[in-house]
């Protein structure tokens, strides 16, 4: 079944950058698709689109059978929880410890009463500690986010996301601040999360060899276009 599609969509900055033009793509539930081209290509600024972090121009972006595109602001938050996101740059509370960032991830927590206390039920809290098992950070819970490694502080990010149980994980350059042996491990781990929990995934990358490694489907995009969509099989790196 169809998660997401995106039907003609464009995205103008100002008067003349066009970010998108045309798009056209869809994506099935539990698929495992990435996104690759140049810096400045348009691969944020599509992925960004899904959950109206930015508004495309034109088109339709269906996400599970609702035109987001076409929603009003207060009903946002209902797509968003479907949708987690990942960042180049984790967007974590450093203050805070592993558990506290995790519980925080819930959209719209902060704006509860028990969200402004930092309060979170017993079941909240087990489920966390799950989530953050399932990712290696058993040793990691209590501590503040500002003493992780990189790499850590990634795998933090998506227990975040993943707490909202999603229905699609938005990967913005997961690993472009990474190192190989701990970007390897936070690819291990999205295609693990794919596989076991059939959470379906789009993610940007500039790393072509890892994108092939491991998506099911590889969109390329150039100067806001996609020039190809198709299995990673079908590509050759060979010059
Ligand atoms: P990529 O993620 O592939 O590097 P982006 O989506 O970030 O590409 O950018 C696509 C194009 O849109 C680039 O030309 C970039 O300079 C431009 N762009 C991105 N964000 C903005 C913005 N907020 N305002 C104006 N132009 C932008
Ligand atoms: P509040 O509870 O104060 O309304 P939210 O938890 O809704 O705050 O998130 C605040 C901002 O963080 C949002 O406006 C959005 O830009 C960003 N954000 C956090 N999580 C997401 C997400 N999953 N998708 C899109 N934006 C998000």
């Amino acid at each position: 079944m169809t998660l997401l599609e995106f039907k003609n969509v464009s995205k103008q900055y100002g008067n003349d950058t066009k970010a998108l033009s045309d798009v056209n793509f869809s994506v099935k539930e539990g698929e495992f698709v990435s996104v690759i081209g140049p810096s400045g290509a348009g691969k944020s600024t599509l992925l960004r689109c899904i959950n109206r972090m930015i508004d495309a121009s034109g088109g339709e972006i269906i996400f599970d059978g609702v035109n987001v595109l076409e929603i009003k602001k207060k009903e946002l938050k209902a797509i968003r929880t479907k949708i987690g996101m990942i960042f180049q740059h984790y967007n974590l509370v450093s203050r805070l410890s592993v558990i506290e960032n995790v519980l925080h991830g819930r959209l719209g927590y902060k704006s509860t009463l028990a969200g402004v206390l930092g309060l979170y039920s017993e079941e909240e809290k087990q489920q966390a500690l799950k989530i953050l098992g399932v990712l290696g950070l058993e040793e990691q819970i209590y501590k503040r986010c500002d003493q992780l490694s990189g790499g850590q502080k990634q795998r933090v990010g998506i227990a975040r996301a993943l707490i909202q149980n999603p229905k699609m994980l938005l990967c913005d350059e997961p690993i472009a601040s990474l190192d190989p042996n701990a970007s390897k491990i936070i690819m291990d781990h999205l295609r693990n999360i794919s596989t076991t929990m059939g959470i379906t995934i789009l993610i940007n990358l500039h790393q072509v060899d890892v994108a092939l490694k491991y998506s099911d489907r590889v969109i390329g995009v150039n100067k806001g276009r996609v020039v190809y969509n198709g299995a990673p099989k079908d590509i050759t790196t060979d010059q």
